[in-house]
């Protein structure tokens, strides 16, 4: 008999969160042209509840204005260049939504990084789409790594990796190295600002790991010297994630989870909103808000997009919705060393 593998089943919440945006997408809630082509037999699977529905849409909408408002700022100060990296990145498809969106040519490297089985599944989607291949560039600028792990293209990488490794290791080798033998540039550029995107991931690693891994960035992107003016560095964070579950509800939560062999180590360090931010500001990054997805709908998505949603479906448990609502969050923040102008309050 095979030993349990404990990972597979936080690798089976990929497939959760890709179902959920693939039935948000075909309920009307979201545009996605993309998310099928990761999702196995999209055109068999049945719609995801209203409720699941309603909160895949309030977050991946809060997530896309946050990156917008990034990406915003980074034209406005006048850089050449942004970098994404999506850490635990699974199904996700926003990097073929940015980049035939506004904002494509602002980003110059969008690196994506998750377990090795699952970047070798999207790996091998995307080798069989030409609707995502041919976004990535021509066919002989996609290629996909010897190991089948991994796959390059000018602007996007992707990479097989356990994140919860020790990142001065893993991470350098991946992101502080040069990406091909005839270049000398590091793939991840300190000197480009950086957005660090942790859609739901953070919550399967201990608090130590996502710290580990936070402060790698932290180290990468500062300056050995601070004594001279220099060019403002910066990274940008965004972490969404389950909190606040040690009230009934959220047990319920994490039980029912349990239940599926997973845990949540990350979830436990940070019970109530103000303790969030934490995640960022004990690395030393310079602002850092959260809000729960609650109030983010109540208060940041506009009347009309409410009263559209509002139409698309039935929704009869508005009680319970909140309540679920009200165990997510979303927390952001930045971090600058260098000594010339730029905004920590970026959104
Ligand atoms: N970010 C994607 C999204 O929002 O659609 C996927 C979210 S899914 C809930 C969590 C993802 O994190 C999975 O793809 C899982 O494999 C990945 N993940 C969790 N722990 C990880 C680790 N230690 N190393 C690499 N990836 C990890």
């Amino acid at each position: 008999r095979e030993p349990t593998d404990p990972d597979s089943s936080i690798r089976a919440t990929d497939s959760d969160a890709a179902l959920a945006r693939l039935s948000a997408v075909q309920k009307g809630y979201l545009v996605d042209p993309f998310v099928r082509y990761l999702v196995p037999r999209a055109h068999l699977q049945p719609p995801r509840p209203p409720l699941i529905n309603v909160g895949t849409y309030v977050r991946t909408a809060c997530i896309d204005k946050l990156v917008d408002a990034w990406l915003e700022n980074c034209a406005i100060e006048g850089r050449s260049g942004c970098q994404i990296l999506s850490l635990g990145a699974g199904s996700d498809t926003r990097f073929w939504r940015l980049a035939t969106g506004p904002w494509k040519d602002t980003i110059s490297k969008y690196i994506e990084l998750d377990f090795p089985e699952i970047t070798t599944k999207k790996a091998m989607a995307i080798s069989k789409s030409r609707e995502l291949s041919s976004v990535l560039g021509t066919p002989g600028e996609v290629q996909i790594d010897k190991s089948g792990t991994g796959l390059r293209s000018p602007k996007y990488h992707l990479f097989g990796i356990d994140l919860r490794l020790p990142p001065a290791h893993a991470l350098s080798t991946l992101l502080a190295s040069p990406p091909a033998s005839d270049s000398t540039v590091p793939l991840l550029s300190p000197d480009v600002p950086t957005l660090l995107l942790f859609e739901c991931v953070l919550v399967y690693m201990t608090p130590e790991a996502s710290a580990q891994l936070v402060q790698w960035f932290v180290d990468y992107f500062s300056y050995e010297d601070s004594t001279s003016s220099r060019e403002p560095r910066v990274l940008g964070g965004i972490v969404y994630e389950m909190f606040g579950l040690n009230d009934p509800f959220g047990r319920v939560m994490v039980n029912n989870l349990k239940a599926r062999n997973v845990s949540l180590p990350g979830a436990e360090p940070y019970p109530t909103m103000e303790s969030l931010p934490q995640r960022f500001l004990q690395h030393g990054f310079r602002a850092s808000h959260a809000l729960s997805l609650r109030e983010l709908r109540a208060s940041h998505l506009g009347t009309t997009e409410l009263e559209r949603i509002s139409k698309l479906e039935m929704l009869d448990e508005i009680e319970e919705l909140e309540l679920v609502l009200e165990h997510y969050a979303i927390t952001w923040g930045a971090w600058i060393d260098g000594t010339g102008e730029t905004k920590a309050d970026w959104a």
